[in-house]
């Protein structure tokens, strides 16, 4: 019997076409679909909590533009803003009335963002928010979590040691030596490490972190965690970055800060702030912020900042999402989504572990549960590889690779999640067979 993957002829051709002029086919490595062996999916349009490729198969959709599209692909409203913004003009170089619109929203959800910058990538976000650190402390080094993505700046392409505390290494051709040597990494979730680090070293500008790890899968902080950070780098007068380019606007309206009740100095943004449109920023107190060019001697600029429709997007997007039902709607459906998780693959041999916050969730193909990158790289990848093409074959796209988390939208309804659970049941069925 021919499946669904070995049909995707119209994909297969457009897959070897795009590798005749955008290098490995794709504008980002995850797309190219290497770690799960099969030919990238090419789409052709999405609606709601559903894509369209070109072979004119329809699926549900977790990958959601990695995490950007919570309100599903293409909501009415927020398509019409962008088609009312444009109208207008595509960019200008000079101020909008809507990007203060959107800065006001930004710093009325973030309780520790005054005032906000807006990029156009999360990686600009963080990259700056590390500047103005260095800039505001005088310090140079920074301290990352081994398996927490913050873009792909220089500083922070940095493999991950095992150690307590480990001296950076370039996990990218290209990136100096020298460069990384200044970023120090610690475990995700490790208090200790981040105590250590800041004894043995005391030109540290600023701690940069994501507070629900999303780039190794899902990996929630332990209780006290954030807090601990926050008093650590209180007493060693740090600057405490945190990259919610995926859980702002995500995980609550106010980010993890508010879920946790933990605040930043600093506040990357991205993702669901655009509204799918390429949007970030990063904000904190005024007194840091005012350091920022034109205020201040941290030079920070951008042909496209602000850009008019992503800025369109990002207020009908946030309007979407403050009408007091969205993320309980969120939770709901992200809820049955788990417990189906859980309880399909109970009833096979499979060791997995289901974890989640909010609209994010990650399956787990490992019998512990994951609390750190170390952990994450011990889970069974290619199992994950087989799950991901039995979904696939039934009409589900997962993102393809074990480390990355799978976002529910607003779009995602009952049926929606019961046919994905109806599916994963039989994928885990797949892996077990095929272990
Ligand atoms: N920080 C985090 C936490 C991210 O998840 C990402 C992207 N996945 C980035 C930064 C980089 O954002 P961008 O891809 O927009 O540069």
């Amino acid at each position: 019997m021919l499946t669904q993957i070995d049909c995707l002829a119209k994909s297969r051709q457009a897959f070897e076409r795009a590798c005749h002029s955008l290098v490995g086919g794709v504008n980002s490595p995850v797309r190219a679909y290497k770690a799960v062996g099969c030919v990238p999916i090419t789409v052709r349009s999405g609606c709601g909590a559903q894509v369209t490729d070109i072979d004119g198969y329809t699926y549900i959709d977790y990958v959601a533009s990695y995490g950007p599209l919570i309100l599903g692909h293409a909501p009415a409203s927020v398509v019409t803003a962008i088609s009312q913004a444009a109208a207008n003009s595509m960019s200008f170089g000079m101020p909008t009335l809507a990007e203060t619109l959107l800065a006001e929203r930004v710093c009325d959800a973030v309780d520790s963002i005054d005032l906000v910058r807006f990029v156009n990538s999360g990686t600009e976000a963080v990259m700056s928010a590390i500047r103005l650190a260095r800039g505001a402390t005088g310090h140079t080094k920074v301290i990352k979590c081994a398996g927490c993505y913050h873009g792909h700046s220089d500083a922070l392409l940095v493999e991950a040691g095992s150690g307590a505390t480990t001296l950076g290494v370039p996990s990218s051709a290209g990136v100096p030596a020298q460069i990384v040597s200044t970023t120090l990494l610690v475990p995700f979730n490790d208090l200790e490490a981040v105590e250590t680090a800041l004894q043995e070293h005391d030109d540290v500008a600023a701690m940069v972190v994501e507070p629900i790890a999303g780039n190794m899968g899902c990996v929630p902080p332990r209780e006290g965690y954030l807090q601990g950070l926050r008093d650590i780098c209180n007493r060693h007068q740090v600057i405490l970055i945190f990259d919610e380019v995926m859980t702002g606007f995500r995980v609550a309206y106010g980010g993890a800060q508010a879920l946790y009740g933990v605040e930043a100095d600093l506040t990357c943004l991205g993702k669901v702030l655009g509204g799918g449109l390429p949007c970030a920023a990063y904000g904190g107190r005024e007194k840091l912020m005012q350091l920022v060019a034109p205020q201040g001697p941290v030079y920070q600029a951008g042909t496209l900042s602000g850009n008019p429709l992503a800025m369109a997007a990002g207020l009908a997007t946030l309007d979407a999402l403050n009408d007091g039902r969205a993320y309980e709607q969120l939770e709901t459906s992200s809820r049955r989504l788990e417990h189906g998780l859980v309880q399909a693959a109970s009833k096979v041999a499979v060791p997995v572990q289901v974890a989640r916050v909010g609209s994010m969730l990650c399956c787990f193909f490992t019998g512990k549960p994951v609390i750190n990158y170390e952990q994450a790289t011990q889970c069974d990848t290619q199992a994950f590889a087989v799950f991901f093409r039995a979904m696939l074959e039934q009409g589900l796209i997962l993102p393809p690779s074990q480390f990355e988390s799978w976002f529910v939208s607003t779009a995602h309804d009952a049926d929606i999640i019961d046919r994905t659970i109806n599916a994963a049941a039989s994928a885990f069925e797949a892996v077990d067979a095929a272990s």
